[in-house]
């Protein structure tokens, strides 16, 4: 075949590729011109959700995990290409943890007393019509996850993506009532509106109908959030360190970070955005990083051109975010092999490259004189959020340390970030982890509200 006629043959590809996609985004379960008509159309379909049994819920979820698992590489494919963020079989993989591990009605549990007065139930019920805003570095994860969790709870959803994400955000939502109606379930569980926009978010938030926000974000929209007088979870922004210290497996300690720095371009807020490396082994690890993982080391001046071109005066560049390494590089005119995946150098914690959560897969590494030192700069470098930290070590006395100094929500040791996800790792998955409001890691049970109901001087049959 000539060069020309494969030329030919991509285009098609190409094209098809997109006419596939226009067709399969066209269908519009949920979605609507005006907000306002949005809300209605969720509170009608909560009354029936409200009524339904767990086993109802279940059967829809069910469903919703199945549609999840088919369009996986579509919602994939359709994120990168709109928001030109992050790497599709990453996306792939955060589809298949969301449909696979986000709990379920298992998760609504009941407290009972019984005993000589009687039998005290406290049950978890639903909000009602929960708001949700949700963010362009995981728009379809955070849609599907929030659905499953929000109505396994009782609740429907209305949802403020973000406005970089609304082709992928309408299509997880179409997704989500196509699976209800497919067995026999309401329409509009999950509902948006076609232009999001910051008005259309403050008509949700002072919306009488809407008693629960749950917004996943920067730190604006979670102080919005929870200035709208309602209640709020407040999932928002982290800038998680790597703690390295000598009693670590440096080559796994190596391995472990790359691996999660570079998950979806690092995108997710979980990722692992800096090291601190005590001395003794800074320079071992970087070794491994380079020799190894496939981490490529910038001069001071090529880091002072990455700096010019990720941060414009002093605002993180959006073309810059999620995207990989030879990408990132190629902007600063380095033309690097495919092999490489990070970019890596060495400075004080205030380097800007350092100390700004980045969401791209450029490692910082600072060098701390002892552990003490490493813990007090780590806990500099990830601001007071308490979102999430990672550390390295076989000390338990180090590890218990860094833990209480931290006080995040998510810490993971010996392992990379995304362990705390449930991939390589035990637990649940989320993708809105409630940082500021401590909520932790959302699941169905954090969309309910605790309901207590008494019965006196009866039912108790022991
Ligand atoms: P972003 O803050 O730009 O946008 C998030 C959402 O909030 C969007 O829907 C956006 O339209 C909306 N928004 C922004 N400012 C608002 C305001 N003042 N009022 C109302 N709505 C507003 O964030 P992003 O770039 O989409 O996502 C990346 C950020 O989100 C990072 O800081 C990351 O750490 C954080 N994040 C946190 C979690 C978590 O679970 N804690 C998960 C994903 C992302």
């Amino acid at each position: 075949m000539s060069l020309n006629e494969r030329m030919v043959q991509d285009i098609v590809q190409e094209v098809m590729a997109k006419m596939q996609l226009q067709s399969e985004v066209s269908g519009n379960h949920g979605v609507f011109s005006d907000m306002n008509e949005a809300i209605e159309a969720s509170k009608k379909t909560q009354k029936i959700v409200g009524q339904m049994s767990m086993d109802q819920r279940e059967q829809i979820i069910s469903n919703i995990r199945k549609k999840t698992k088919e369009h996986a590489e579509m919602l994939a494919r359709m994120g990168v290409e709109e928001t030109g963020m992050g790497n599709v079989g990453h996306k792939i993989l955060k589809h298949q943890l969301v449909a696979e591990k986000t709990p379920g009605t298992e998760d609504i549990t009941t407290t009972a007393w019984s005993g000589d007065r009687g039998l005290t139930l406290v049950e978890m019920g639903p909000f009602g019509v929960i708001g949700a805003i949700t963010p362009c570095t995981n728009p379809s994860e955070t849609v599907l996850c929030n659905t499953i969790g929000m109505l396994a709870g009782g609740n429907t959803v209305v949802f403020n993506p973000h406005p970089a994400a609304i082709k992928t955000s309408i299509y997880a939502v179409n997704l989500i009532n196509e699976a209800s109606l497919e067995v026999g379930g309401p329409d509009n569980i999950a509902v948006t509106v076609e232009h999001p926009t910051m008005e259309t978010s403050n008509i949700m938030m002072k919306h009488k109908d809407i008693h629960l926000i749950a917004a996943t974000g920067g730190p604006g929209v979670v102080t919005a959030v929870l200035s709208s007088g309602k209640r709020g979870i407040g999932a928002g922004a982290g800038n998680p360190p790597a703690l390295v210290d000598e009693t670590a497996d440096i080559r796994k300690a190596a391995e472990d970070i790359v691996n999660g720095c570079t998950f979806d371009n690092n995108l997710p807020c979980i990722a692992e955005k800096e090291i601190v490396a005590v001395n003794s082994i800074a320079d071992e690890l970087l070794h491994y990083m380079v020799q190894e993982q496939g981490c490529y080391m910038i001069s001071k001046e090529e880091q002072d051109a990455l700096t010019a071109v990720v941060l414009q005066n002093g605002r993180l560049n959006r073309k810059c975010v999620g995207r990989d390494a030879k990408t990132l590089l190629g902007m600063i005119g380095i033309v690097v092999p495919n092999n490489i995946r990070c970019i890596v150098f060495e400075g004080e914690k205030e380097h800007p490259l350092i100390a700004e959560e980045l969401m791209m897969p450029i490692l910082g590494l600072v060098r701390a004189k002892d552990f003490d030192d490493a813990v007090e700069k780590a806990v500099w470098l990830e601001h007071g959020n308490r979102h999430s930290a990672h550390i390295h070590s076989k000390n338990v006395d180090n590890i218990t340390k860094y833990a209480k100094a931290m006080d995040t929500a998510i810490l993971v040791k010996n392992g990379p970030s995304y362990a705390a996800l449930g991939f390589g790792g035990e637990g649940y998955c989320t993708f809105t982890i409630a940082s500021r409001t401590g909520e932790g890691l959302t699941s169905a049970s954090t969309f309910t509200k605790r309901r207590r109901c008494v019965m006196t001087d009866s039912l108790c049959i022991r």
